[in-house]
């Protein structure tokens, strides 16, 4: 039950508004009494003060020194209020006159004291059903040389009568708007919640087979439209991901079949006859040779790149000369050149220190080195130029090739991407391998934060330009 973000939030709103509700019903119930008990002691003091008034006129009409009792009880008599009782006492402890309500034990035995000053308390008088309440001041009087002790009390039946129907009314009132405010609350954190429970379920009806839904996006502007946006952005990047999968397998499928057509129909070819001349054998198991030569480098290259992919791959990062290891490579080509009578050259302006994978490093230049050869025409030219730049280092290579149409130039960096399929299939050689080369040569260059581009390409030939930062350049600037 807790589990559910819907009646989590309801608790929530409901313990924070109970605690509101009963924080602000006791101080109002606590301010409310505060204020009738200030305004009840001010009305007795009043009494008070007016009984002296009353009782001093008294004694100035009797031109004596010593009231005497019936003045008293005469004054009292004119006090004779609803809901104010008198009681006074004389200065011996002896109760000279009091109004119906108060009794003299109800004093004397508890509260009488001739001296100290005046007071206010709380007195309950009587038993049972005739039990009342009572406010008492309890002040000391003097009239002329007279002292005397009154009382004057205060019914507090309706402020107990009012102070009952302020907690009857929070009583009546907190629990059933706590209850509604429940409901309310419960339902405003189902229908902003609705979204989501709606976004969920069509996420969950997305599986690999329909990658191409997406979730609704009511607003883009609000949280859950964001979150929507961003759910159908990842979707998007899925799909693109599994579509890519999906087109590596085929390409890798198809590149590895034809291949082991090859080897079998040439196989089957042999097989065919019994008595076949020793040249034929020959010619059917060189075919069969070159083609498994053709697998192991396809097979190898889609290795390659389904570790780069996985991040399995790790490059073993150690200082060269990016100078020193082109030359080698434009060395080891030689002789594939040479078979193609294409003249290679070579030069480089100064010593290239970098910190990279040797191995992976001379795949990238042979791959770049072996298409500049595999697609030139005999007899044409290959140049490589290494230069030290301000930021970077830069490796161009150029051939005299025929080029590679404008339409097709931003593709050849794509896996299984060949320019003329059957082209390259007639040219086939033993490095020639499935349009991977140029993939695994991007994928080495990136690793090394480095750049890879087809500069130009046209009849005339095709420009290769690889660039790596220059180590430390930043510090050399300081
Ligand atoms: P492959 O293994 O088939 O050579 P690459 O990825 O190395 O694959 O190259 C992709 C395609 O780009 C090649 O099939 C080819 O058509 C074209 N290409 C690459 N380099 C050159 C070049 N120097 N001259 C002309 N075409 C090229």
């Amino acid at each position: 039950m807790f589990d559910s973000v819907r009646t989590r939030l309801t608790l929530w709103y409901v313990g924070v508004l109970a605690l509101v509700i009963i924080a602000f019903a006791l101080l109002t119930h606590f301010l409310t009494i505060r204020v009738l008990n200030q305004d009840v002691n001010m009305r007795l003091e009043e009494m008070a003060r007016n009984f002296a008034v009353a009782l001093e006129a008294e004694q100035s009409d009797e031109r004596e020194s010593q009231i005497e009792d019936e003045t008293i009880v005469e004054t009292i008599d004119e006090f004779r209020f609803r809901d104010y009782q008198f009681v006074i006492y004389a200065d011996d402890g002896r109760m000279i006159a009091t109004t119906a309500a108060f009794q003299a034990d109800d004093f004397k035995a508890r509260d009488f004291s001739r001296s100290g000053p005046s007071q206010f308390r709380d007195l309950t008088i009587g038993k049972g059903s005739l039990q009342s309440s009572y406010r008492v001041y309890d002040v000391p009087l003097e009239v002329g040389q007279n002292h005397f002790r009154l009382f004057v009390g205060h019914s507090m039946h309706e402020q107990i009568t009012f102070e009952n129907r302020l907690t009857k009314i929070f009583l009546l009132t907190v629990p059933p708007a706590l209850i509604l405010a429940g409901f309310v609350g419960y339902f405003l954190a189902r229908k902003s919640l609705a979204p989501v429970i709606e976004m969920s379920r069509q996420a969950q009806r997305i599986s690999a087979k329909n990658l191409d839904e997406r979730l609704n996006v009511k607003n883009e502007r609000d949280e859950l439209g964001q979150l929507a946006t961003i759910f159908n952005a990842l979707l998007a990047r899925l799909e693109a991901s599994f579509e890519q999968q999906r087109r590596f397998m085929a390409d890798a499928s198809h590149e590895l079949r034809t291949p082991l057509a090859i080897v079998r129909g040439e196989s089957e070819v042999a097989l065919a006859r019994a008595d076949r001349p020793a040249e034929d054998y020959r010619a059917s198991l060189a075919v069969a040779h070159d083609e498994s030569k053709r697998l192991t480098k396809i097979v190898e290259d889609l290795f390659t790149l389904a570790r780069a992919d996985a991040g399995q791959m790790q490059a073993r990062f150690a200082p060269i000369y990016l100078d020193e290891l082109v030359g080698d490579c434009v060395r080891s080509i030689g002789v594939l050149a040479q078979k193609k009578q294409i003249d290679i050259d070579f030069s480089s302006d100064a010593e290239m220190p970098l910190n990279g994978d040797e191995s992976l490093l001379r795949r990238l230049f042979l791959n770049l080195l072996d298409n500049a050869i595999k697609y030139n025409r005999s007899g044409g030219t290959v140049s490589v130029v290494c230069l030290k730049k301000t930021e970077h280092f830069l490796v161009e290579i150029n051939d005299s090739g025929a080029g590679i149409p404008p339409a097709e130039q931003t593709h050849v960096f794509e896996r299984f991407y060949r320019v003329d399929k059957a082209r390259s299939r007639v040219e086939e050689t033993e490095t020639s391998g499935a349009g991977l080369g140029l993939s695994i040569a991007l994928w080495i260059a990136e690793i090394h934060r480095g750049t890879i581009k087809l500069v130009s390409s046209d009849t005339s030939g095709s420009v290769f330009a690889v660039e790596f930062p220059r180590p430390n350049y930043t510090d050399e600037q300081k």
